[in-house]
């Protein structure tokens, strides 16, 4: 019987609901740059605030895509689920190589897997907290030896437990390749899910993705407000017609201070099915609103 894997335990893939497939609640990339200061969201009294807002447009699941060296912590995201009542799903994997930690430079490809597997059997960051999707990512126009090691591993990982695999496209480069590689070690195209792909400006990229068989993120949602929507959506639009509504995805990767209401940016954890939602429905309709938030995210994220 298939689950959906939460910071609180499994559940059915019916109790998702309304789902944002890649956000950011807490998270702290560990690198000492300046610049990274406003991508840091360690509040758990803010964050529980967002999430209230998000919840209070029929939100119910956020999957947190923060991986180890980016500052992910199980503990205070099940804090949040308890205290908001939502479904929250958390990843195993890495980032692209700018973010890694140094083990994931030195181990080897057995050793990854060997650690992936431990956290997803026995937990994260010495609790009892098992991811429920697992992340790998590339670099900007190319893929490094390391992120080669790291795609093969959670490739293997996925094989072996049935855990999804959700993906860092570097401003939405790299799509295909990386996809192919990793259908290239084992991993059916309906078990990946690129993300970032609405930075990928030319359509025909995404277009191609989704007929070989991946699932694709748009993932900057309200990011860049005014007319950029607008052109989300047309292009959602065009993916529909073109028999792909099935494989696509939501969502707006706030993990910047600036996209936080609760921390003084915009748009916030409750644009998607606030704002944009009265879009896409106005344009699109209803129906496929659902689809790409409740229905598609409930067959991915089951395993
Ligand atoms: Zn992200």
């Amino acid at each position: 019987m298939k689950s959906v894997r939460t910071v609180c335990g499994k559940i059915s893939g019916d109790s998702m609901g309304y789902t944002l497939a890649h956000e950011h609640l807490i998270v702290s990339p560990e690198l000492s740059d300046k610049k990274y200061d406003d991508y840091r969201l360690l509040d758990i009294n803010l964050m529980c605030m967002e999430v209230e807002k998000f919840k209070q447009k029929s939100g119910k699941t956020i999957v947190e895509m923060t991986p180890l060296n980016y500052g992910r912590d199980p503990l205070k995201y099940r804090e949040i689920a308890i205290r908001e009542n939502i479904n929250i799903i958390c990843c195993t994997g890495f980032h692209k190589e700018e973010f890694l930690p140094e083990l994931a430079f030195k181990l080897t490809e057995t050793d990854l897997i060997n650690m992936l597997l431990e956290e997803i059997n026995n937990g994260m960051d010495g609790t009892d907290i098992c991811p429920g999707v697992i992340k790998c990512g590339t670099s900007y126009n190319n893929i490094t030896e390391t992120e080669v090691k790291i795609i093969k591993a959670a490739a293997k990982v996925h094989i072996l437990t049935g855990i999804p695999v959700s993906t860092h496209c570097d401003k939405g480069t790299m799509m295909l390749e990386q996809g192919e590689l990793l259908v290239k070690n084992g991993v059916k195209p309906e078990n990946i899910l690129l993300g970032h792909t609405d930075v990928q400006k030319d359509l025909n990229i995404q277009l191609e993705a989704l007929k070989r068989g991946f699932n694709i993120l748009t993932d900057h949602v309200g990011r860049e407000l005014d007319n950029i929507d607008e052109d989300r959506i047309r292009k959602i639009e065009i993916m529909i017609r073109e028999g792909f509504g099935g494989q696509l995805f939501l969502s707006g990767d706030m993990g910047k201070k600036d996209y936080v209401t609760a921390y003084g940016g915009r748009p916030g954890l409750d644009y998607i099915l606030g704002v944009f939602k009265d879009k896409f429905v106005r344009e699109i309709g209803r129906e496929y609103f659902d689809k790409i938030t409740i229905d598609n995210p409930k067959r991915f994220f089951s395993f």
